[in-house]
C-alpha cells in the first residue's frame, strides 16, 4: 500500500536529515520532490497544490525560529506529517448508530468496486463487536451478486435477506424496504444493504440508488470506490455525491499500489471522510481508516499501532500467560509452543502484510515481496506430523522418526533436519539468555543484560574473612 510513495518520502527526508542546518532552498527542493512523488502516485493536482502551499508557508514561518543544533529536519517532517493527516481527514470517523435500531447502512458505488465483498466484511466486523447484523441482497443487476452475498453470509454466519435471485430481474427498492422491515420485526440491530452498481455512472443507477435511499432512509450511506481506478475515482465520487449523496467513503483494493493516490485526494475535494479500507479479497482484509496511521505509513514510519492491535487480537492471553510462566520456571520452549505461535501468526494475516506495517518497510519492499509465505505452512506441516512427545522433546528425534515425519508432512528429510537444528539452536539461545548470558551474535545493546548476574556472583565471592567486615558487607 503506497510503497512507492513511502520510499520517495523516506529518501527525501533521509536527505534532509543528513543536513545539519536547513536553508529555505533546502525546503524548496523538498517541496519539489514531494510534488513529483505525489504526482507519480496519482494524487489530484489541486490537492498537491494545496498540500505543498501549506507546507511551504508553515515551514517558512518555522525556519527562522529553529535553533541551531536542534533537529530541524524533524521539525519540517512534523509539519508534513500534520498536513498529510489533515488532507486525509484529520479525525477517524465511525458509524453513527441509530437511537432506534436497526442502524441502516446502505452501500453505493460502481459495479466491481467491491460492495458485496465489503457488505460481508462490515457484517463480520460489527458482529465480532457484539452486534446482530442482517445483510440485504438488493443488487439485482450484477450476475450472481445475490448468490455471492449468500455464500459470504454463510461463511461468516450472518443471515442474508434475499427474496429475489436478481441477475437482472426483481425490484431492488422493494427488497431493500422489506429487508429493513424484516430486520425491525426480528430485532436485528443493524442492516447492511448491498445495492447494484453499473459499469459507469448513469441515470438508471442513480435513480435506483435514490429510490432505495428515499425508501429506507439509511443512517449512513457509504460510497465504495476502487482505489485502483486512478483519477476517475474523483469524478465518480463527485457524481455520487451530487446524485444519491453519501456520508462516508470506503476505499477498496488498496492492496494494489499503482494509483491509490487519487482516492486519497477525495476527502479534501468532496469533504467526506474515509471510514474504512479494504486491502484484499479475504474477509479479514479490512480495516478502520485512521488518518494519522495512514499518514504514518505513507511517510515510511509504518503502522505499529495497527500491528499491535492485530497481535493483541490474534494472541490468546491464556497462551501468552502460559508461555511466560514456562519461561520463568525455566522450562524449555518446545515445538508445541512454537506451533501455537505459528497458528497465532496465521490469524494475524499474511507475513507480507505484517512486515509492511513496520517502519521503513517501503525500503524493504523487495524482501517483503519475496517472503515465501508457504515456508510457514511447510514448517507447520512438519511440526504437525510429530507426536506430542516428539514436539515436547526433540532429543528423541532419531533417523527413523525423522523419516516418518518427512513422509507424513510430504517434505524431505533434510527439511526436517534443518528445522530440528534451527529449533535446537533457538532453544539453546533462549536458555543462555535466561541464565543472563547473551549468546554469541546478539547485538551489543544486550550487553547490559549480561552484566547483571555475574556482578551478584562476584559480590558473594569477595566476602571478607574478617567477621565484622563481612557483616558490614552483608548489610550493604
Ligand atoms: P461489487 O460489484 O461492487 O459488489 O464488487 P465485488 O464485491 O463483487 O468485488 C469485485 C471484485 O473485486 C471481486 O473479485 C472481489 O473479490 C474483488 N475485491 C473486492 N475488494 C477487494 C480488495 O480490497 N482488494 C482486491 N484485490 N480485490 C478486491
Amino acid at each position: 500500500m503506497f510503497d512507492a510513495l513511502s520510499a520517495r518520502f523516506a529518501k527525501t527526508f533521509g536527505g534532509l536529515r543528513a543536513k545539519g542546518k536547513i536553508s529555505s532552498s533546502d525546503i524548496e527542493s523538498v517541496i519539489e520532490e514531494i510534488k513529483s512523488a505525489l504526482l507519480e502516485a496519482d494524487v489530484a493536482q489541486e490537492v498537491i497544490d494545496l498540500f505543498t502551499d501549506r507546507i511551504q508557508s508553515q515551514s517558512a514561518a518555522l525556519l527562522p525560529t529553529l535553533q541551531a543544533g536542534s533537529n530541524q529536519a524533524q521539525a519540517i517532517f512534523d509539519v508534513v506529517n500534520s498536513e498529510l493527516i489533515s488532507i486525509l481527514g484529520s479525525e477517524a470517523r465511525r458509524i453513527r448508530f441509530s437511537k432506534n435500531p436497526p442502524t441502516v447502512l446502505m452501500l453505493a458505488g460502481l459495479q466491481g468496486a467491491g460492495k458485496t465483498t465489503l457488505a460481508a466484511k462490515l457484517a463480520k466486523f460489527y458482529k465480532d463487536q457484539g452486534n446482530t447484523p442482517l445483510l440485504v441482497a438488493a443488487d439485482l443487476q450484477r450476475p450472481n451478486a445475490v448468490t455471492q452475498l449468500q455464500v459470504l453470509g454463510q461463511q461468516i454466519d450472518v443471515p442474508v435477506f434475499a427474496p429475489e435471485q436478481g441477475n437482472g430481474s426483481g425490484n431492488a427498492v422493494q427488497v431493500a424496504r422489506d429487508g429493513v422491515a424484516f430486520a425491525q420485526s426480528k430485532l436485528y440491530n443493524m442492516v447492511i444493504v448491498d445495492t447494484a452498481g453499473r459499469l459507469g455512472v448513469d441515470d438508471e443507477l442513480m435513480d435506483e440508488a435514490i429510490a432505495i435511499r428515499n425508501q429506507i432512509k439509511p443512517d449512513e450511506i457509504l460510497f465504495v470506490i476502487d482505489a485502483m481506478i486512478g483519477q476517475s475515482a474523483i469524478n465518480t465520487a463527485r457524481a455520487f455525491e451530487q446524485g444519491v449523496g453519501f456520508d462516508g467513503l470506503v476505499l477498496t483494493k488498496l492492496d494494489g499500489d499503482a494509483r491509490g493516490g487519487a482516492a486519497l485526494s477525495i476527502t479534501e475535494i468532496i469533504k467526506r471522510p474515509i471510514m474504512f479500507v479494504s486491502t484484499g479479497e479475504k474477509i479479514s482484509d479490512f480495516d478502520l481508516f485512521y488518518p494519522d496511521r495512514m499518514a504514518s505509513r505513507i511517510l515510511g514510519l509504518g503502522d505499529v499501532a495497527t500491528l499491535a492491535e492485530q497481535a493483541k487480537k490474534a494472541l490468546n492471553p491464556e497462551t501468552s500467560a502460559k508461555l511466560e510462566e514456562k519461561f520463568a520456571r525455566g522450562d524449555d520452549f518446545t515445538l508445541e509452543d512454537f506451533l501455537e505461535q505459528l497458528e497465532a501468526m496465521a490469524k494475524m494475516g499474511s507475513m507480507g502484510k505484517l512486515l509492511s506495517m513496520l517502519p521503513g518497510a517501503a525500503s524493504m519492499k523487495k524482501q517483503i515481496e519475496n517472503f515465501d509465505e508457504s515456508e510457514i505452512t511447510r514448517t507447520k506441516a512438519i511440526v504437525q506430523s510429530m507426536t506430542p512427545h516428539e514436539r515436547r522433546d526433540i532429543k528423541v528425534l532419531n533417523g527413523t522418526r525423522r523419516s516418518r515425519i518427512a513422509r507424513g508432512s510430504g517434505r524431505a528429510v533434510s527439511e526436517v533436519n534443518s528445522l530440528v537444528e534451527r529449533f535446537s539452536a533457538a532453544q539453546k539461545a533462549m536458555k543462555q539468555m535466561r541464565s543472563g548470558n547473551v549468546p554469541a551474535g546478539m547485538p551489543a545493546a544486550m550487553g547490559d543484560m549480561r552484566s547483571a548476574k555475574p556482578a551478584v556472583a562476584h559480590k558473594k565471592k569477595s566476602k571478607s574473612g574478617n567477621p565484622a567486615k563481612r557483616a558490614a558487607e552483608e548489610r550493604e
